[in-house]
């Protein structure tokens, strides 16, 4: 396997010749919040997959729905023309899950990049649907993450995942991350740098023209770019933006949708209503490829009384509703209700971001660790004084040694990222914060 692995997979985010040198581990298991990989070692996966199985591996609820569905039916697409059971049932359930954020439909889609793709389309026909087809910019932030296809990739505030892949789109523009450990102003007031922040964006409304942009789109925590948290008064201060200028707000909920801030979504975890989500990952806990793109109602309305010939939707995916996935969903909203893991997102996101907290004061390396519920981050430097962040190896060694000590963790860049199945136990979570004291202390 690790033979053919290295001939024959080019794997995603990841230099070919790299990871010739540093192997991928080759999965071949999982339960509960544990993976196997083909040496039979077994570690606990502090990853959740990739932010997405907050059930775990062992979801018999999960499993029994996807092979039942596909005993009923195996495929049939919620496209023009037909529709299925388990993909109206999961669209009302949507509905109600996200009624305090006043979503209404599911544009269902296959990940998160088609559902930020599928907002950013939706965004742009809405103003043309209004008669205002002049509004076609999107403001995003930079570390922000929004998936790999053009449009998402175009909102991207991270270099690395734009510079080989320029010119990208235009009309997209960029403002400062709420990153008290790194920003332009110097700021390390969580509360003063969202002020400044808000006053690039009017700056750049101002000279953009509000009449230009079509919509802000944000993550409501800031996953992949290193788990930034913004100041509480920071997205509604953006949504009060957005209705002052008349500006679409979208939320890319894909890491933070069903329970991982220990919220139900990040938009309610700051109580603010954006006009669309998109939605994927935890929707199926990872059992299925699945997506949505939520739609509030003023934009469902807009479309609904269209008189222009606007309206029609131009885009979908052959997988758009995808039943199994589907029936994935339903069974793993379920399982996520019943368990109340919003709840133990909370009750064991204290304890976790306490533990790392603990662990900046003890380790040099950590220059800032930050995070919220069951996300979080640890950004490895080399010198505290200077913040020079760590490097491939340093970072490549902290993931062996965690790895070593029985935990998976995820490198980003100099960060560590810390998004495990929300099942976890306050002893799993003491367990974590043990592997990365010993990681650390070999570094
Ligand atoms: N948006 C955000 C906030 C994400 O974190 C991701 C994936 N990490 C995506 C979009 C893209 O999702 P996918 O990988 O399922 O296409």
């Amino acid at each position: 396997l690790r033979e053919q692995n290295a001939r024959h997979i080019w794997h995603p985010m990841a230099h070919p010749a790299e990871m010739q040198a540093n192997p991928p581990k080759i999965i071949t298991g999982g339960k509960g919040t544990c993976v196997t990989d083909v040496d039979g070692t077994e570690v606990l996966d502090a990853v959740g997959g990739l932010w997405n199985v907050n059930l775990g591996y062992s979801s018999d609820p999960v499993k029994k729905a996807i092979a039942a569905q596909l005993d009923q039916l195996p495929y049939y697409s919620a496209f023009r023309g037909t529709s299925t059971a388990p993909a109206i049932e999961l669209a009302h359930e949507l509905a109600d899950w996200f009624a305090p954020e006043g979503m209404v439909r599911s544009f269902f889609t296959s990940g998160g990049s088609d559902s930020v793709e599928t907002a950013l389309r939706l965004a742009r026909q809405y103003w043309k649907v209004r008669g205002l087809g002049e509004k076609t910019k999107f403001l995003a932030l930079k570390k922000g993450y929004h998936g790999t296809h053009f449009g998402g990739a175009s909102a991207n505030g991270n270099a690395n995942f734009r510079r080989n892949y320029e010119p990208l789109m235009p009309g997209f523009f960029h403002m400062p991350a709420p990153y008290t450990y790194r920003n332009p102003f110097n700021e390390t007031d969580p509360a003063a740098l969202a002020k400044l922040i808000i006053q690039a964006f009017e700056d750049e409304i101002a000279f953009q023209g509000a009449d230009t942009i079509a919509a802000v789109i944000m993550e409501p925590v800031l996953g992949a770019g290193g788990v930034m948290v913004p100041h509480e008064s920071f997205m509604p201060a953006v949504r009060a933006l957005c209705d002052r200028h008349d500006i679409l707000l979208i939320a890319d909920e894909v890491v933070t949708g069903f329970g991982r801030t220990g919220a139900w979504s990040g938009s309610r975890l700051w109580g603010v209503k954006p006009d669309m989500m998109c939605i994927a990952k935890a929707i199926t806990s990872g059992y299925f490829p699945l997506g949505a793109t939520l739609i509030g109602a003023k934009v469902a309305e807009a479309f609904e009384a269209d008189k222009t010939s606007f309206g029609a939707i131009g885009h979908g995916y052959t997988y758009s509703a995808h039943p199994v996935g589907c029936a994935a969903a339903l069974a793993a909203l379920s399982e996520t209700r019943r368990l109340d893991l919003a709840a133990n997102a909370r009750a064991r996101g204290a304890e976790l971001q306490a533990g790392l907290a603990k662990l900046k004061e003890k380790h040099e390396v950590v220059g800032d660790v930050r995070g919220i519920g069951l996300m979080g981050a640890l950004e490895l430097v080399s010198d505290r004084a200077t913040k020079k962040a760590a490097d491939k190896k340093m970072m490549a060694k902290a993931a062996e040694g965690a790895y070593a000590e029985g935990v998976m963790i995820r490198v980003s860049g100099s960060n560590i990222i810390l998004s495990p199945p929300l099942i976890l136990s306050a002893d799993e979570v003491q367990i974590i914060l043990g592997a990365l004291d010993k990681a650390f202390a070999g570094l």
